[in-house]
């Protein structure tokens, strides 16, 4: 859905970048990064960023770090999507093209970690593993809360809402955009600081919408239902909707043309 935020040049840029598999689409490689996680072992850390137990805030210093021993700076999320924009704009910005990224792969990688940034769970508690370890009932199904808020809620909402069409439920969610958050929305790409990016600012969202919402009566063997169903799909599709629009916000800044830069 973000291809329909693209300005002209972004969408140039994005499609000369997008492997041909992709066949111009960017959605069409948003999995890729959770495809080649086991692959690329050193990628794993890079989609979430877990905090100190209980505390429902987020710090930059104390939680972007890998979970190894060596707890490595900058292996997170949050540090993932600075060095990947990084890596794009250094390039298309400052033309220092003689640097050996592969911004096929940085397009790709960018794109899938500010959607996981945005969904709470990958902003969540460091004892519970962002909910993997808390082990329930969704509705008869036996899962884990991590697991609900990547795929179960929205298979749930396709299933009762969306006549199981994927494309439909997006239509849905910018029917939303457009209507109800409108307002709200044109402040959505705003970073302070002029900056392209603040992934600092969606995990601090992610992790308190965690605290309100989908830790909130999700204890280990607890059983969520249509109340939890219900009070969290409109979460759930907000932050699908945020995603999309700074992902687009971010691209179109990064491939923003030198000539447009200059005049404004
Ligand atoms: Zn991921």
């Amino acid at each position: 859905m973000e291809m329909e935020y693209l300005t002209e040049d972004a969408l140039v840029a994005v499609k000369e970048l997008l492997p041909d598999s992709a066949e111009g689409d960017l959605a069409a490689v948003c999995s890729w990064a959770d495809e080649i996680r086991f692959h690329y072992h050193w990628s794993s850390a890079l989609h979430y960023a877990d905090t100190p137990d209980f505390l429902c805030n987020y710090k930059y210093c104390r939680d972007c770090h890998d979970s190894s021993r060596f707890r490595r700076k900058d292996r997170c999320v949050t540090g993932a999507i600075h060095n990947y924009t990084m890596q794009l704009t250094s390039v298309f910005r400052d033309s220092k093209s003689e640097l050996n990224y592969n911004l096929t792969e940085a397009l790709m990688f960018l794109s899938h970690f500010i959607g996981d940034v945005h969904q709470p769970l990958h902003v969540g508690f460091t004892g519970d593993e962002g909910g993997n370890t808390i082990i329930l009932h969704w509705f008869r199904r036996k899962a884990n809360l991590h697991h609900v808020w990547d795929t179960l809620v929205i298979d749930s909402a396709l299933k009762t809402f969306y006549e199981k069409d994927l494309a439909i439920m997006i239509q849905a969610i910018q029917r939303n955009i457009t209507n109800d958050w409108w307002s709200d929305m044109s402040t959505w790409p705003y970073c302070g600081n002029n900056e392209t990016v603040c992934p600092n600012q969606y995990a601090s969202e992610s992790i308190s919408l965690a605290c309100k919402f989908a830790y909130r009566n999700a204890t280990a063997g607890s059983t969520l239902e249509d109340d939890y169903f219900y009070s969290r799909l409109p979460i759930v599709e907000l932050r699908l909707a945020q995603g999309g629009v700074r992902l687009a916000a971010v691209l179109n800044n990064i491939f923003a043309s030198k000539a447009k830069i200059a005049q404004a």
